[in-house]
């Protein structure tokens, strides 16, 4: 009975050991991913029972030979806990990562949900009750001159236009929020997309005197939703209209690169500000030049659309300055 206590002992005292190595182990990489905390935890485990078996084989004098035998046996069974141990580790750390993905996604769905309630009520409601206040004036009498009552059908009626472009603005970003957008994939050539780009934006760019450029040649060809696509295209053409101060230049140009094609808007701006640079996609951002009346306000959705769009094609968007303005860069992998 002694003997077997002290067995036990001693083994406690060798699996002691080795646990306390493995918690400061433990401990110095616990920035570390869930397989090395697997393997960690594994090894520790092995190497206690293997210490156990040494410690009491050397304390009941066992022959060479015999603990030899004792430790080549619980060695090849550990090999292959480790081996086993490692492989359940990696499906396990692939679901948790995917997991943490999921609930990332979730959040930043929940967010996006929470930032489009907020501006439904300032963007939408505001810009209404003014449209109110004037209908009723006009319905009082209170307004009776010609030319004001004049101003005030004209003030009426770009509201209820820009309201109009608000609303579908909302529209498309909560189909795309609320995963509900179902693209229909061709193969697309981007030149006639951008050419129909630039003719809609044109007008608006003869009038501040900006010139249009896009690059003689080599466009590619790309799969994607035609007019999602063509979304995207405009939204950043008429951005870069509207930012950049009159007589400046909006290039357009495209190619191909490691498998991806790539589309570029550059401006001449003058540069959106650093702290700007990473909230431009955000839903409801509008920047100080934005805020400026005569810049014809817009509701601060355009880019996070963009985004939302491009996201959905696998692809990804992104903006930079460069000298004298800044350049929106999307990439979509290749048809
Ligand atoms: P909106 O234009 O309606 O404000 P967007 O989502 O299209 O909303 O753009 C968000 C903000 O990003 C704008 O308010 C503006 O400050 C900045 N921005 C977008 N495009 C450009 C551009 N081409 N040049 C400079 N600033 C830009």
């Amino acid at each position: 009975m002694t003997d077997m206590l002290l067995i036990g002992l001693y083994a406690l005292a060798a699996g002691g050991v080795v646990a306390a190595a493995g918690a400061g182990a433990l401990r110095l990489l616990r920035d570390r991913s869930i397989l090395v905390h697997i393997v960690v935890l594994l090894s520790v485990t092995v190497t206690a029972v293997v210490a156990g078996v040494a410690a009491v084989a050397q304390a009941m004098f066992l022959s060479a030979h015999d603990l030899r035998v004792v430790l080549v046996t619980v060695s090849a069974s550990a090999a292959v806990s480790l081996v086993v141990g490692v492989a359940f580790g990696r499906r396990l750390a692939a679901s948790a990562v995917w997991a943490d993905q999921a609930r990332e996604r979730e959040r930043r769905l929940e967010a996006g949900r929470r930032e489009l309630v907020a501006w439904v009520s300032h963007d939408l409601r505001t810009p209404l009750a003014g449209l109110r206040a004037m209908a009723e004036a006009l319905e009082d009498g209170v307004v009776a001159d010609p030319a004001t009552v004049g101003e005030y059908h004209r003030r009426i009626r770009l509201e209820t236009d820009r309201l109009t472009q608000l609303v579908d603005d909302l529209f498309e970003l909560s189909r795309i929020n609320a995963g509900a957008l179902r693209l229909a994939p061709t193969i697309v050539p981007l030149r006639e997309v951008v050419s129909d780009a630039l003719a809609g934006v044109a007008p608006l760019a003869a009038r501040r005197g900006i010139t249009l450029r896009a690059a003689e040649s080599g466009w590619p060809r790309v799969r994607a939703g035609e007019r999602e696509l063509a979304r995207v295209v405009s939204n950043l053409l008429i951005n870069a209209v509207r930012y950049t101060p009159e007589d400046g230049t909006v290039q357009v140009d495209a190619g191909l690169e490691a498998g991806d094609v790539w589309l570029a808007v550059s401006d001449t701006c003058g540069g959106i500000p650093d702290d700007d640079l990473h909230r431009v996609f955000d839903v409801a951002f509008r920047g100080e030049r934005a805020r400026t009346p005569d810049c014809g306000a817009g509701g601060g959705l355009g880019l996070a659309i963009v985004r939302g769009l491009v996201e959905a094609h696998g692809g990804l968007v992104g903006v930079r300055n460069t000298g004298a303005g800044c350049r929106f860069e999307v990439r979509l992998p290749a048809a």
